[in-house]
């Protein structure tokens, strides 16, 4: 048994090369002296999970020590292709709202990358949105020939990780701080990011902020990497920057991650599980060591890390390399490369700039209570809405001007008139270009005729004209239009 005194972790060492990774990394903590302050709690998850016809991947006991610790180191895990079972990694993310993923990428003295050649340091970290996006994984099929995919932005969302990305520069000393979007197209889900951005900026004015578009943002890393100290994008535009950014760094291997929220946080290898090289002794635990070294310091054993992360970088630099990386030494296995790290404690790289090794450890994490309810999180409380038109989305192969003349007719008489088709975003009638290829799937856009009062209507006349329509064409989905404290709440199509 553990000392009654030590904090305790959940610990799920994953699949394929999981446990090999894992092992050399508790290897190293143990011969650190970071079993004086944790103890691991097991957490059943991944395929064994999966085996037992669980399609979470995920077991109750596994769920209960998350809870209970509200910490998880974990390895990687697989997902079964096909099937009914989903990535344990998006699961776990959004499960327990870890909202913030965190990673690092600095250059490493050994790992020789095309920036190393050139003396060009790279030192930065990549905060990502982790729920929300493209990745609530909202999809449907809407005509034979159509898919969707709805991207939910939330302010609250926004709110949460800006606040993460701003605190945690306060902590590591950052002095910039970069937004990345693609406000300039998508108006008001990236707009609403860049928006609440440059909110929450404003409670940390020590610190610089900008924003870049995101295809700049790729082109300025490939060409200057060192420009950049802290970049914070939504998830899917961060999923992809991420893996760009190991990239500049030397690959997956040397890229440490942290999913954060205010119960639970995850720490994890950015990397799978490697099923080409498991079992055989050879993965390279760096990414993993690296993603423990983030966790110790958030529970506040800086000093550990720092001394850690000073004997791994020690090692890189003395040429003590996995088969992954290019090396003038023959490569060694996974649990020499560890006890290198491990004979390393107390030394410092020369040929990079050290962790400063604190005077002292103390864990300061305290897991909050669980929640007893749902929580519902608001940031703006004091709009005022009404209902001014609804947009009806029909599956139909009818042509643009004869579905129009449809819709006027079904509209006749009520307080709506047909102002806009559009396919796929762009604008077919009252006016555009016969260059526009059309597909079976339209935009029908009514708002209220000229003289009806906004404010007076509420939504019910609008859900009377979705019902007129779908009388006599086949409806995919509806939106009501509403105008909030007098700007509209929805987006003009492409050449309206
Ligand atoms: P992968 O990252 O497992 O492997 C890609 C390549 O990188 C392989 O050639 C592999 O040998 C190499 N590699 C990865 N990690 C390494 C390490 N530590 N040392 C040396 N070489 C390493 O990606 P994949 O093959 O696309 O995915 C395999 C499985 O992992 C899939 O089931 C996937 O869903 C899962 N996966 C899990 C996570 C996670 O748990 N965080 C992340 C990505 C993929």
């Amino acid at each position: 048994m553990p000392p009654a005194s030590t904090l305790p972790v959940a610990l799920a060492a994953g699949d394929g090369i999981g446990p090999e990774i894992m092992e050399a990394v508790l290897s190293v903590f143990r011969a650190a002296g970071v079993m004086d302050h944790l103890s691991f709690v097991d957490a059943p998850m991944g395929e064994r999970t999966f085996a037992t016809g669980n399609t979470s991947g995920i077991s109750d006991e596994a769920v209960d020590a998350v809870e209970r610790t509200g910490l998880l180191f974990k390895g990687p895990m697989g997902t079964p292709i096909g099937g009914g079972g989903k990535s344990i990694n998006v699961t776990l993310r959004k499960k327990f709202s870890a909202f913030a993923n965190l990673r690092h990428f600095q250059s490493l003295p050994g790992v020789e990358t095309v920036f190393s050649k050139a003396g060009v340091p790279v030192d930065f970290y990549v905060v990502r949105e982790n729920i929300e996006d493209t990745y609530g994984g909202i999809e449907h099929r809407l005509t034979n020939d159509v898919v969707e995919c709805k991207r939910l932005i939330s302010a609250p969302g926004c709110d949460q990780v800006h606040r993460f990305a701003f605190a945690t520069a306060a902590r590591l000393g950052i002095t910039k701080v970069t937004c990345s979007h693609k406000a300039n197209i998508m108006k008001m889900t990236d707009g609403l990011f860049l928006e609440r951005f440059r909110h929450v900026a404003k409670d940390h004015p020590s610190i610089e902020t900008n924003d870049v578009i995101i295809d700049a943002l790729c082109m300025n890393l490939v060409l200057r990497p060192d420009a950049y100290q802290m970049i914070v994008l939504p998830n899917l535009q961060g999923d992809i920057v991420s893996d760009l950014a190991a990239g500049l760094v030397g690959g997956l291997g040397f890229a440490p991650s942290a999913n954060i929220g205010e119960g639970v946080a995850i720490f994890e290898a950015v990397h799978g599980t490697a099923p080409d090289i498991a079992g055989k002794g050879v993965a390279n635990p760096t990414s993993l060591l690296l993603s423990g070294l983030i966790m110790l310091r958030h529970i506040g054993l800086a000093k550990q890390a720092a001394i850690i992360n000073n004997a791994l970088l020690a090692t890189l630099e003395s040429g003590i390399h996995t088969g992954d990386v290019k090396g003038d030494k023959p490569p060694v296995r996974t649990m020499a490369f560890a006890e290198a790290v491990a004979a390393n404690l107390g030394r410092v790289p020369t040929s990079c700039r050290p962790s400063v090794v604190t005077s002292h450890d103390r864990v300061v994490h305290a897991s909050p209570p669980r929640p007893s309810s749902y929580r519902l999180r608001r940031t703006f409380e004091q709009i005022t809405s009404h209902v001014c038109g609804a947009d009806v989305y029909i599956g139909t192969i009818l042509p643009p001007f004869e579905l129009a003349a449809k819709l006027q007719s079904i509209c006749e008489g009520g307080p709506f008139k047909l102002t806009m088709l559009s396919s796929r975003g762009t604008q077919v009638w009252p006016s555009g270009s016969v260059y526009t290829e059309v597909v079976d799937y339209f935009r029908a856009r009514f708002e209220l005729k000229d003289g009806a009062m906004l404010g007076r209507l509420g939504q019910m006349p609008t859900v009377k004209l979705l019902e007129k329509v779908a009388e006599k064409l086949e409806v995919t989905d509806f939106q009501p239009l509403r105008i909030y404290d007098g700007a509209p709440g929805f987006s003009l199509a492409q050449g309206q």
